[in-house]
């Protein structure tokens, strides 16, 4: 038995990373039947744009895929790749676990969250436009259906990965309408979790502000886009930078893992950036897969290697490369499976 997986390299640091990860993934056991698809910079010179249907469709039909970085030029009339893939698919639940790290030096040692983010609607429903030569406008599009969505989402997350609490997180002080919509349709789906999950919400601004104070307060928090994207982010800082953060992208039919971080081109084709994150996102990829003794295997195998401090990438003050970070981890786990 081997999966079919939809392999996106990325640009920049994400095709390093990438054969990091397969490596890691390999030394499972666990059989890949890898349908490697380019997307990004190198298409839009041969291809025209930056996401050919082929790779969507590629997705489609495995179900599953795991993505590296793409870079978005800034101001081009390309729209974010990143962006396309989660509206095209209906990825809906961007999920992303920030925790503590031993090894990682950090100024907190507990942090343990789950953000989840709206993937489909708010100011990245990409409605933008100019008016006259001065000025410009970006609609926010808030609805009932997306936010209960997401907001059931954080739920039975928080009910299948024995969670307590679900934080609600939007700025309905000043957006009355939108974010008002958006807090409304979380209390209405906690409601019927009532006795089991607890809940509260908390202004974004203020959230941010007790996170870094005091992170092991929270448990999973459930955002609306633009606020899921920042958040997640400045959690991702807890922990150890964007080097260590992965992210799952769920839809009904289909996933993609990916990275939280970018795809760095300042070190891109350098062996020098760490794969942690593309490899945590694997490991999640392998729970979404029910390979859960595959999945806990890969994240012990980096934590380990992260805790034993020998073979660590520079932005863990170390100086091993991403290939020998990922051979590291790989044989970890070919001696733990
Ligand atoms: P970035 O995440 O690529 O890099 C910011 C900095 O974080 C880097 O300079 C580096 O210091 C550090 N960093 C990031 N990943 C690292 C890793 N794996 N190991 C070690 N250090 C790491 O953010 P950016 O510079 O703002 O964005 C670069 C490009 O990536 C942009 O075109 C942006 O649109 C794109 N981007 C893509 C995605 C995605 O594909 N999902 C996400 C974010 C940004």
């Amino acid at each position: 038995m081997s999966y079919a997986v939809t392999l996106i390299p990325g640009d920049g640091i994400g095709p390093e990373l990438a054969e990091a990860t397969k490596g890691v993934l390999e030394a499972t056991g666990i059989g890949f039947d890898w349908d490697v698809q380019q997307a990004g910079e190198a298409t839009i010179a041969s291809e025209g744009t930056p996401l050919p249907e082929r790779v969507i469709d590629s997705i489609r039909r495995n179900g599953v895929a795991i993505k590296g970085p793409i870079t978005t030029p800034v101001g081009s009339g390309f729209r974010s790749v990143n962006v396309g893939l989660r509206q095209a698919l209906e990825l809906y639940a961007n999920v992303r676990p920030a925790r503590s790290m031993q090894g990682v030096e950090t100024r907190y040692r507990n942090v343990d969250l789950i953000i989840v983010r709206e993937n489909t609607e708010d100011l990245y429903a990409g409605i933008e436009h100019r008016v006259g030569n001065d000025a410009a406008e970006s609609i926010k599009i808030i609805t009932r259906f997306a936010s209960q969505r997401i907001a059931r989402y954080a739920f039975e997350y928080a009910v299948r990965n024995g969670r307590h609490k679900v934080t609600a997180v939007h700025k309905a002080n000043i957006m009355k309408l939108s974010d008002g919509l958006f807090l409304e349709s979380c209390a209405q789906v906690a409601a019927e979790y009532e006795g089991r999950i607890g809940f509260e919400d908390r202004i974004v601004d203020n959230m941010c502000m007790q996170l870094v104070q005091k992170p092991e307060l929270y448990d999973v928090l459930v955002l609306p886009n633009l606020y899921g994207d920042i958040v997640s982010d400045l959690a991702a800082g807890l922990v150890g930078g964007l080097g260590v953060a992965p992210g799952a992208n769920i839809g009904e039919k289909a996933a993609v893992f990916e990275p939280v971080h970018g795809s760095a081109p300042k070190y891109a084709g350098q062996n020098k950036a760490n794969p942690t994150a593309l490899i945590l996102s694997a490991a999640l990829m392998l729970r979404h897969l029910d390979e859960t003794p595959a999945a806990d295997a890969v994240e012990e195998a980096v934590r380990s290697v992260i805790a034993e401090g020998r073979t660590t990438t520079y932005d863990l003050g170390g100086s091993a490369g991403t290939r020998e970070f990922g051979e590291a981890v790989a044989s970890r786990v070919r001696g733990s499976v």
